[in-house]
C-alpha cells in the first residue's frame, strides 16, 4: 500500500495519534500551508517516554544481529517509499526534487551502513587470575531533535544510532519541517517493537520540555550553535548525555595551481546546495590572489547558470530558503552589503517570496558580518589570500570549527595546509564528502561529540569495564 502523505500524527507506542490544537508548516515555494499536524504537551511527552522506557528492557536485551535485521528491512520500506517522501520533502523543506530523492537515497544508505558496523568489546587482560573487558551497553531513552535543512538523513541518523545499540529513541522534528520524520516513524510501526522509535511534533515548546524531561538519558541534538548552547544548559540539570552537531562557517582554501575549469563547477555546487542552507557548505571562499579574478570570472559565470524556482521544477537547482526567519536573517545580511558599501559581483537584487538568487560578495573584509556570520543562505564571500600562513590563520580566525577543505594540485602542499586547520572535517580536493562509517562532529562552537561511525555509535552507549577475578 502505497505511504499516505495527507494526514500526519504523533507515534507513541506504535499508534497513530493527534492532540486537541494543531498547527501546521508552510510550503516555502508556494506560501501555502501543508497539512496540520499535532502539538505535543507534557502529556503526550510523558506518554511517549513511558513507552520508550517500558520497550528499553526488552529491546536492549536483543541482539545486535536481531537489530540489524530490523533496521534492514526498514530500510527497505523507506526505499520503497522514496518517491513520495522525496515529494513530501520538497513540499514542507523547498529544496529540488533532484536534491530530496538524493537525501532519500542517503537515507536508505546511512541506515544499511550504520547497522553494519561492529561495535568493538575488547579484553584489555586475560590472565591467570583476571580478566578485563571493556564494553559498550545502552544508554535508555534517547531524544533526538531535528533541524529543518536535512530533515530527513539526519533523523535516521539518529534514529538507526539509538536502536541498533540498544536504546528507545522520540524523534521530535523542527516545526518547520515535520513531515516526513512523522512518516519515517510511521513507517517504523511496522519493523521495530511499540516504544522503540516514536515521533512527537510540537511547537517552540516540545524542545525544551524534552531537554528538562528526566525520563530522557540522551538528547541527541543538531541545529544551531545558540540552541546547543541551551540544549547543553537544560541537560546538565539532569546529567543527560549529550551529542551537539551544531553550525558551521566552513573556509576552502584555493590554491593557485588548480585547474579552474575543473574546480569551479564543484566547488559552486559545495557553495549553493540546499541553497546555502546546510552545515557543512563552503561559507568563506579563500581565492590565490594569482588566480583570483579569472577564478572569480569562472565563478560567477557558472552560478549564473544555476536555475532557481519551485523545487518541483524541473532543473531548477536553488530552490527557496526554508522559512521566514531564515530569509529575514537573510534579508539583514544583504542590507551589509549597502551599508558597508560591499561589492556584490552577482545577485543582491530584490527577492520574491522565499526565493533568493545567488549572492557573491567580492573581497569584502574579514571583519564584515558576511565573513564572520553563517548565512544559512545562497549568500557566499569571496576573498582574496596571498600568504600561507595569513589565509591558515583567516581560516581559522572563527568560533566555529565544523569543516575546512584546501584544494590544490600538490598533494603535499595541500596536505601541509590542511594539517593546521581548526576543524573537525578537513577534506582536501572536496568538501561535504561525508559517510556513514566515518565520524562526523565539530570542533569550538560547531558542536560536541560525533555521530556516525563506530565512534558516533559508541556515543549512544554507556562505556562500561569489567573486572573479573579468576581464570574463565
Ligand atoms: P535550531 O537550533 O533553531 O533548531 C534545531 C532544533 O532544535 C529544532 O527541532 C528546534 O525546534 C529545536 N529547538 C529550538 N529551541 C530549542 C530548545 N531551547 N531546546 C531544545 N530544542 C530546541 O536550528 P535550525 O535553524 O533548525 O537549523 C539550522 C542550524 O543547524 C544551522 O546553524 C546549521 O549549521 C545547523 N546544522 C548543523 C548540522 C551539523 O551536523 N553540525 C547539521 C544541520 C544543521
Amino acid at each position: 500500500m502505497s505511504l499516505d502523505t495527507t494526514t500526519f500524527y504523533n507515534v507513541i507506542n506504535n499508534n497513530l495519534t493527534s492532540t486537541t490544537q494543531t498547527r501546521h508548516g508552510i510550503n516555502p515555494a508556494t506560501l501555502e500551508p501543508n497539512p496540520e499536524v499535532p502539538i505535543s504537551t507534557p502529556k503526550e511527552l510523558d506518554q511517549a517516554v513511558d513507552a520508550a522506557k517500558a520497550a528499553f528492557k526488552g529491546w536492549s536485551a536483543t541482539t545486535y544481529a536481531e537489530r540489524r535485521d530490523a533496521i534492514n528491512s526498514y530500510a527497505d520500506s523507506l526505499e520503497a517509499n522514496t518517491t513520495s517522501l522525496a515529494q513530501l520533502l520538497t513540499r514542507e523543506q523547498g529544496k529540488p526534487l533532484s536534491q530530496a530523492t538524493q537525501e532519500l537515497e542517503l537515507a536508505v544508505y546511512w541506515a544499511r551502513t550504520l547497522a553494519a558496523l561492529t561495535i568493538p568489546e575488547t579484553v584489555l587482560e586475560a590472565s591467570e587470575t583476571r580478566q578485563i573487558i571493556h564494553r559498550y551497553t545502552p544508554l535508555g531513552v534517547v531524544g533526538a531533535i531535528v533541524p529543518w535543512n536535512y530533515p530527513v538523513v539526519l533523523a535516521i541518523g539518529k534514529i538507526i544510532s539509538a536502536v541498533y545499540t540498544g536504546n528507545t529513541v522520540i524523534i521530535k522534528p523542527s516545526p518547520y519541517t515535520p513531515y516526513c520524520d512523522l512518516k519515517l516513524a510511521e513507517l517504523a510501526i511496522d519493523h521495530f517493537p511499540p516504544g522503540v522509535v516514536q515521533a512527537l511534533s510540537g511547537d517552540d515548546e516540545l524542545g525544551p520540555m524534552m531537554t528538562e524531561h528526566a525520563g530522557f538519558d540522551k538528547i541527541s541534538f543538531t541545529g544551531s550553535t545558540e540552541t546547543g548552547r541551551r540544549v547543553m544548559a537544560s541537560c546538565s540539570k539532569t546529567l543527560k548525555r549529550i551529542t551537539l552537531e551544531l553550525g558551521g562557517n566552513d573556509a576552502a582554501i584555493i590554491c593557485d595551481d588548480v585547474d579552474i575549469e575543473a574546480v569551479v563547477p564543484k566547488v559552486a555546487v559545495l557553495c549553493f546546495l540546499c541553497s546555502g542552507q546546510n552545515c557543512m557548505m563552503i561559507k568563506r571562499l579563500y581565492i590565490h590572489e594569482s588566480i583570483y579574478d579569472r577564478f572569480r570570472e569562472r565563478f560567477v559565470e557558472f552560478v549564473k547558470g544555476f536555475k532557481v524556482g519551485a523545487g518541483t521544477q524541473p532543473d531548477v537547482f536553488i530552490g527557496p530558503v526554508q522559512n521566514r526567519m531564515q530569509c529575514e536573517k537573510a534579508r539583514s545580511l544583504l542590507a551589509t552589503i549597502e551599508n558597508d558599501n560591499l561589492t556584490a559581483v552577482l545577485g543582491g537584487s530584490r527577492a520574491t517570496g522565499y526565493f533568493i538568487p545567488p549572492i557573491i560578495i567580492d573581497n569584502p573584509p574579514e571583519t564584515s558580518r558576511i565573513v564572520q556570520e553563517e548565512p544559512f543562505a545562497p549568500i557566499l564571500p569571496i576573498l582574496r589570500w596571498s600568504d600561507e600562513a595569513d589565509v591558515i590563520a583567516r581560516a581559522n580566525a572563527s568560533e566555529m570549527g565544523l569543516g575546512a577543505s584546501v584544494w590544490s594540485k600538490d598533494l603535499r602542499r595541500a596536505r601541509r595546509i590542511a594539517d593546521q586547520l581548526e576543524a573537525g572535517n578537513i577534506w582536501v580536493n572536496t568538501h561535504f564528502e561525508v559517510e556513514p562509517f566515518a565520524p562526523f562532529g565539530g570542533h569550538k562552537a560547531s558542536g560536541i561529540g560525533t555521530e556516525w561511525g563506530v565512534q558516533g555509535l559508541t556515543q549512544f552507549c554507556n562505556s562500561q569495564t569489567v573486572v573479573i577475578k579468576g581464570a574463565l
